[in-house]
């Protein structure tokens, strides 16, 4: 007897771990490890995934396998075994280890239905009944509460007559289309034509096609090419004269573009030392990290090519990791541009059933590089030589969800595997990567300069508090008008940034300064124009926006936050000769939109683009001669100790937009702290300045990179059970850790309460503590264990976001 060990789809702790079934005679030899499996469960049938076989079991009664979902593994055995290292150091339920390496596609959908039980016949049910079973013998659970026939369904369910059950279906099935062939010989077919009868002309014109065209072809494709429908294919299909059938065909959402090919440039002497020791480690199959520091413009791209290049000569495959929302166009375009269709782009922008396809290409190594955003860390290859990643600093590479993990320890981890390098490449290394490389642990390569040595933008603060002083109530500083007003004379291109994040719109009253909060969660309330609408961010709570101040009835109520469309509004009135074009989630909500505004701003539609921190990143155009920025502090005050370097990072990133073609740039930063260490290092593009003097704070701190984090957090609806509960996890770790760790708490979270629950927090600073781990895991054990007590634990190795 054949058995697999399962990981079944319930995400609950006591739930997480292996389950035996039996593998029934008609699927062995079928079944292996990393495929996904249909199971029973208690009373459903749930996905499953199969992580080993063995011959017996400890357990005596088991079930059977009920189908496979895979014809072929959806998961090799490194990215099995990757899944044991993500549960172990994220911890996390190991079905959300395994799904995550997985486009959506493949993740389940349950559907509830109400069937016939096997040995009844409709007329034995009710008539009022009888009609929903007549055509089939299975109703959607959806369209049971339609027709409000629930109470009836179940009183038959009881006698026996109908029974409840789940179907697992897959999210998106294959493209599948429709082709065409000759079923006969050239001969064959030259003979039948004569026996056509004479007014059927067009059947006479296709089978002509095919005496001239002796190949397969699309269904769709026949029809327009001979003028004819569909139907008259079919009728010699009916004859025996040709056969259809149908073929796998991939979604491809890059059909309607051209791809200009490139080739490798001679690389520049410092490129040329940068990429050296890279090349040498793909040459010796060694695993090294290296830490790849160029300011932007100066050649790290080019470096990421010609190191794949050489991975693809090899035989071998590449991974390559840029952050969501610089996966633009043009930066695939660049990759494609070189490596046409040895591609694979994953996105968010794609849809569910073409990155399932990018993904099938990957996993039937049609392709040699994946490019694409965090979960492309996990690209089926089974041959990686080289894994890359771009703006290594970009707080997204952590997921904020099960499993949170980072790409970058995903990357180190399977590149460890497979003897390869690591290539970490930024303008503004994340502390961590650079102080790494300073002990040595990463090899720093860098590249100083811009391309052809083009200088850097020259980068003016504007304080906007002496801005007001003398009477401008503007967004606008002088400064920046004139020379808004400047370029738009000159025919040249400028960039408005508007630094959105941590700063949403909330209404206020003027008068006696009531802000909405929500209900739920102690946190402001924000303003959505679209629908007019207030909405929490955390809990979904939504309420219309009051004419009057709740607290004091006052009518001036109003929303605050300088949002882009407020932005937009100004422009038109002081510069109405300027057109715009608004880049935000509400003009680039539609598929394609934010390629379209972009390629618009290329081709010269617009003087300026204004936008979030989403137009900070891949723009390259050789007419933009000036950024500003319109608040650069609005970051600075979060409770978040990676505050001062996030705006270092977007500071610096935002100035690199300007002048990187012949034009010099400018940039001008306004700003409310013009003397904060961040703002001003920022301005003079001096990263190693800005890094001592951050590493002085996060040492006295006792902040990463000297010391790691893991950040607990406990939830419940009594705020004294919180407490209590807070207090005695604290207590527990430090009787467990040792002298030298750090234990903070418990302490109210910066947002304290959420959907109604009271959170608590306790950070723990550590150096080394090798049986943390072990210590969390008892900690999430005994309450993820007990859920009649409605306590939430959750926690976070190495967390990015505090709050
Ligand atoms: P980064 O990735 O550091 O921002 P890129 O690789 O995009 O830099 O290079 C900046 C510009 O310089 C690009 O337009 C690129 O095509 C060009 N470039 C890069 N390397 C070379 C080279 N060796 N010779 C000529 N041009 C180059
Ligand atoms: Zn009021
Ligand atoms: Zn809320």
């Amino acid at each position: 007897m054949e058995i697999a060990s399962v990981i079944v789809d319930v995400p609950t702790k006591q739930t997480d771990r292996v389950f035996d079934y039996i593998i029934p005679e008609q699927w062995g030899g079928v079944i292996q490890p990393g495929m996904r499996v249909i199971v029973p469960f208690g009373p459903r049938n749930i996905q499953g995934f199969v992580i080993g076989l063995k011959a017996e079991s400890e357990i005596k009664k088991l079930r059977e396998i009920l189908e496979p979902m895979d014809l072929e593994p959806v998961l090799n055995k490194e990215l099995l075994e990757l899944g044991d290292w993500l549960t172990d150091h994220t911890l996390c339920f190991k079905i959300f280890a395994y799904q995550v390496m997985l486009p959506a596609a493949l993740k389940a959908k349950y559907e509830k239905k109400v069937k016939l039980a096997a040995d009844t016949a409709v007329t034995e049910l009710p008539l009022q009944l009888q009609p929903f079973f007549e055509h089939e013998d299975m109703l959607d659970w959806e369209a049971a509460l339609k027709n409000g026939i629930v109470p009836l369904l179940q009183k038959e369910a009881a006698k026996g007559q109908l029974e409840v059950i789940y179907l697992v279906k897959e999210r998106v099935k294959k493209k599948q289309q429709k082709y065409v062939k000759p079923s006969m010989t050239l001969a064959e077919l030259s003979k039948e034509i004569d026996r056509i009868p004479a007014n059927a002309e067009k059947q006479r014109q296709i089978l002509r096609f095919f005496i001239e065209n002796y190949h397969e072809i699309e269904l769709r494709k026949l029809v327009s090419e001979v003028k004819t429908s569909t139907s008259t294919v079919k009728a010699l299909v009916e004859k025996k004269l040709l056969t259809e059938f149908e073929m796998e065909v991939y979604r491809n959402p890059f059909a309607h573009r051209t791809f200009e090919r490139t080739k490798p440039l001679p690389l520049t002497d410092a490129q040329q030392t940068a990429i050296a020791p890279i090349l040498d480690a793909i040459e010796r199959n060694q695993h090294e990290v290296f830490l790849l520091y160029g300011v932007t413009g100066s050649g790290k791209t080019e470096i990421y090519l010609q190191s794949i290049q050489e991975v693809i000569e090899k035989g071998q495959e590449a991974i390559v990791l840029v952050p969501e929302i610089s996966l633009t166009p043009q930066m695939v375009n660049r990759f494609k541009g070189r490596f046409g269709d040895l591609v694979a782009v994953l996105h968010s922008g794609l849809s569910a059933g073409e990155k399932y396809d990018e993904w099938r290409k990957i996993q039937r190594k049609e392709v040699k590089v994946a490019v694409g955003a965090r979960s492309a860390i996990f690209a089926p290859f089974e041959n990686i030589g080289i894994m890359i990643i771009d703006e290594e600093h970009e707080t997204s590479y952590k997921q904020e969800e099960m499993p949170r993990y980072h790409a970058r320890d995903v990357a180190i981890e399977r590149a460890l595997n497979y003897n390869c390098p690591v290539v970490l490449g930024s303008a503004t290394p994340s502390l961590e990567s650079f102080a790494r490389a300073q002990k040595k642990v990463y090899h720093l390569l860098s590249l100083p300069n811009r391309m052809n040595n083009q200088s850097l933008p020259s980068v003016e603060i504007i304080d906007m508090r002496e801005e007001l002083r003398e009477g401008n109530r503007s967004m606008f500083s002088r400064k920046l008008f004139e020379m808004l007003k400047d370029r738009i004379e000159k025919k040249q291109q400028s960039v408005l940034f508007l630094n959105k994040r941590g700063h949403s719109s909330f209404v206020m009253c003027r008068d006696c300064g009531y802000v909405m909060n929500c209900p739920n969660c102690d946190i402001s309330l924000t303003y959505h124009r679209v629908n007019e609408h207030m909405k929490c961010h955390y809990c979904g709570y939504e309420s219309y926006v009051p004419k009057h101040c709740p607290e004091c009835n006052s009518e001036y109520i109003r929303y605050f936050g300088t949002g882009t469309q407020k932005v937009e509004e100004e422009l038109g009135k002081i510069l109405p000769e300027a057109r715009v074009i608004r880049m935000d989630v509400d003009t680039t909500g539609k598929k394609g939109s934010h390629e379209r505004l972009l390629t618009d701003f290329k081709d010269g539609k617009a003087d300026i683009l204004l936008g979030t921190q989403m137009i900070a990143k891949g723009l390259d155009f050789p007419n933009i001669t000036l950024v500003g920025v319109l608040s650069a502090d609005t970051m600075l005050h979060l409770p978040d100790f990676r505050a001062s370097e996030k705006t270092f990072q977007l500071l610096t990133q935002v100035s690199g937009r300007a002048g990187r073609h012949q034009l010099p740039g400018e940039v001008i930063i306004q700003t409310y702290t013009p003397e904060h260490y961040s703002v001003v290092l920022a301005g003079k593009q001096d990263y190693d300045l800005f890094y001592q003097q951050e590493m002085l704070i996060r040492k006295t701190r006792q902040y990463p990179p000297f010391y790691y984090l893991s950040l607990i957090t406990v939830s419940h609806e009594q705020l004294i059970t919180v407490v209590s509960e807070m207090e005695k996890v604290v207590k527990h770790i430090r009787s467990h850790v040792s002298s030298g760790t750090v234990v903070l708490g418990p302490a109210a979270s910066p947002i304290p309460r959420i959907n109604n629950r009271y959170r608590y927090q306790c950070l723990i600073k550590y150096k080394r503590e090798p049986n943390l781990i072990k210590i969390l895991k008892t900690i999430l054990d005994q309450y993820q264990k007990d859920t009649k007590s409605g306590l939430q634990v959750s926690i976070d190795v190495n967390p990015f976001i505090l709050m």
